[in-house]
């Protein structure tokens, strides 16, 4: 299966693949915990920016409050060319700084004392690099609606938050919480993160102040503008009243009040698998932008045409994907893998993506059954490249193989299978939530907490899908009324057991790299492996 896609999700991914990669310094800085990142711990960002649609410019300052861990003076800030920084001040002095690149190095007057808490300004405004093809190649999205209107919106996954204003651009750390408060021309509305505030009307322009009460990653953070309606409901869900809000163009508000019936039937089916939506206080809301959607904490960016399907098309081809809209599902589940459970090193992003790829088909189990969801999670295996491992390289800021969608929402499927107890595996998607709520993470966490909570080591088992390009292939001989068996191109020690059916009888095997046997009463007429075990089969001639 070498096919390569052309509608997926992770296009960006399989382009940037095709060959070897080579890291910069630039990639070490971006990627790393650096000693200028190490010794100061984040608390805060009060982020302030006014965007100018006219003039494809943006204005403004950042306040990062920090607790110092060790004492140091030296404190690096990110922010991309062509955004400069005009100024940076620590109670009200003015700081010098050296770059190189899109790092900062900020020399420190105040002593840093251990257990201090301290805030930087960073006064900043330019042009903000455009976005190519949001949300992949992101930046700032300029577009306008078909009013005419300004239709503005950022995004910035991989690429960093950095692109657009000035932060600790490494996935390690997070604010407790955040301020933002974005100054659009007069006829326009923004919609950030968290709860609207206030709005303060001023003579050409308003500003919007949102507070988002959680930890929230960098690139979560989001400022859209347009010309916005606004609905909404109060959803009953497992930890109370959740306000639900949907900000969509004038012109598509029908649309949406049709399509986002689908919004609660999102959070019942997700609360069921994964727990409560991990930010109450802040809301959800669902925010129409002018590219195909992104996981925006609490604004869930959404622009997949109100149409079912991704933008119309069934990815695993087995009809259950025209069964829900791809990009309100998939980006919403996000909020657990993603924004409440976070990746430390964008290397492990499987832990995003495989298990939001893997949430689509528990959203068609909780709807429409296990075998419509298992059938959905099986078809998309046609999506699968096998090119490089699901895990990528650390400290560079770069992601694994595309794979971590589709093969990691089937090495998670294979894993249900495993446990063969579904009420157990629910609880151990709940007990991930609960035990990394509001975390960032490494891989070693997540594979532990698994093994652990099945009782399973599942070392190689992991090894085996996350960690290298090779899907089992169990080999078997029939003649007359034995069966041998056996696994290879497997890692070391990889054991896994699966179900086969012979002659129509299903049973658990174990196989493993050796050759096993046994005989049946009967002459063996077929073979069948459980097709919801993702490895291939082959059958030898004796
Ligand atoms: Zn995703």
């Amino acid at each position: 299966m070498k096919k390569i896609t052309k509608c997926l999700l992770f296009g960006w991914a399989l382009s940037s693949y095709s060959q070897q990669p080579t890291f910069t310094k630039q990639d070490t800085l971006r990627g790393s915990i650096t000693p200028e990142r190490s010794w100061w711990d984040l608390n805060f960002y009060n982020l302030s920016v006014e965007v100018k649609p006219d003039e494809k410019f943006i204005s403004g300052s950042n306040i990062i409050r920090y607790t110092v861990l060790e004492e140091q003076q030296l404190l690096q800030v990110d922010l991309q060319p062509p955004l400069i920084i005009e100024k940076i001040t620590q109670e009200g002095e003015d700081l010098n700084w050296e770059s190189n690149g899109n790092a900062h190095f900020v020399t420190l007057k105040k002593p840093q004392r251990k257990g201090d808490v301290n805030e930087i300004k960073v006064y900043y405004s330019g042009q903000p690099k455009e976005a190519v093809r949001a949300p992949w190649d992101g930046g700032f999205s300029w577009k306008k609606d078909s009013n005419g209107k300004y239709f503005v919106a950022t995004s910035c996954q991989g690429l960093g938050a950095s692109v657009w204003w000035p932060n600790k651009d490494h996935m390690y750390d997070e604010v407790d919480s955040m301020a933002i408060s974005i100054t659009t021309p007069k006829d326009l509305m923004d919609v950030s993160n968290g709860r609207l505030l206030k709005v303060e009307e001023k003579k050409d322009s308003n500003t919007y102040h949102w507070y988002v009460a959680n930890p929230i990653n960098n690139y979560g953070v989001n400022i859209n503008i347009g010309d916005y309606v606004h609905f909404g409901e109060t959803y009953n869900g497992e930890k109370g009243k959740l306000s639900m809000d949907y900000y969509v163009l004038r012109d598509n508000e029908e649309k949406a009040k049709e399509q986002f019936k689908q919004a609660p039937m999102m959070m019942e089916a997700f609360e069921h698998w994964f727990g409560p939506y991990p930010f109450y206080e802040d809301g959800f809301k669902l925010v129409e932008v002018p590219y195909l959607g992104m996981e925006h904490q609490s604004s869930v960016t959404y622009g997949n045409q109100f149409k079912n399907g991704y933008l119309g098309r069934d990815l695993s081809k087995t009809g259950w994907g025209l069964k829900f809209d791809f990009i309100l599902i998939h980006e919403s589940g996000h909020e657990w893998f993603a924004n409440n459970i976070t990746y430390k090193d964008m290397a492990d992003m499987w832990i995003h993506e495989s298990f939001t790829a893997y949430s689509e088909n528990l959203y068609v189990d909780y709807h429409f059954g296990k075998k419509a969801a298992s059938e959905y999670v099986v078809g998309t295996r046609a999506n699968i490249n096998n090119d490089k491992p699901i895990i990528g390289p650390y400290n560079v800021n770069k992601q694994g193989s595309g794979d971590m969608y589709y093969k990691g929402a089937n090495m998670l499927h294979t894993l249900r299978q495993l446990l063969e107890d579904d009420e157990k595996w629910r609880t151990i998607l709940r007990g991930l939530n609960k035990e990394f709520y509001h975390k960032t993470v490494t891989t070693k966490e997540i594979e532990d907490y698994i093994s652990k909570s099945s009782g399973i080591d599942l070392t190689q088992f992991f090894d085996q899908y996350l960690r290298t390009v090779k899907i089992p292939i169990l080999e078997y001989e029939v003649k007359n009324k034995q069966l041998r068996f056996r696994y290879t191109n497997i890692v070391n020690g990889f054991d896994m057991p699966l179900r086969l059916s012979i002659n129509g009888s299903e049973d658990w095997y174990y196989p493993n790299a050796g050759w096993k046997s046994k005989t049946y009463e009967e002459d063996i007429q077929t073979v069948e492996v459980d097709e919801n075990f993702y490895v291939d089969s082959k059958s030898i001639l004796f």
